[in-house]
């Protein structure tokens, strides 16, 4: 068995999409990076890659290669879920948290586990996405960015 967590954050700025695990949120602000920003699946990502000791997400999507701009990071959660697969590594469970203060996640979130379960090939049942606020303090109390935690499990190898 082995275990990885990952985290991310991002600013929240206007005319962005807002993507949490490759599901579309309504909301005035959006994330803002390189890819489509989903740093909630950056943080599962990152997740795979600690346990299977593969490096961190910039050393394999470097920001600023003209290839990942826009990227759906469901796109680069499936490479990264290759090379693991690669390593003889097979995916038991993820376990995930954002931190946002708005909008309100919970509606959201059985689309955003079955987004994630497609994407991982993963039941539901292992695919768990919690959300949280910053209780209005700090940046992301401010609505001014977004947080995620994740960790994952892996066995094999
Ligand atoms: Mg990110």
């Amino acid at each position: 068995m082995r275990i990885g967590n990952g985290y991310d954050f991002h600013r929240l700025v206007e005319g962005r999409p807002l993507i949490l695990g490759g599901v579309h949120i309504p909301h005035p602000l959006g994330l803002l990076g390189h890819s489509d920003a989903d740093l909630l699946t950056h943080a599962i990502t990152d997740a795979l890659l600690g346990a299977a000791c593969l490096g961190d997400i910039g050393q394999h999507f470097p920001p600023g290669d003209p290839q990942w701009k826009d990227i759906s990071s469901i796109l680069l959660l499936q490479k990264v879920l290759d090379l693991v697969r690669a390593e003889n590594l097979a995916l038991v469970n993820v376990d995930a948290t954002v931190v946002a203060e708005r909008p309100k996640l919970a509606p959201h979130i059985p689309n955003i586990r079955s987004s994630l379960g497609r994407a991982l090939n993963l039941p539901e049942r292992c695919v768990s996405v919690k959300a949280t606020t910053h209780e209005g303090l700090g940046p992301i109390g401010e609505g001014l960015a977004m947080a995620a935690y994740a960790v994952v499990l892996l066995e094999g190898g």
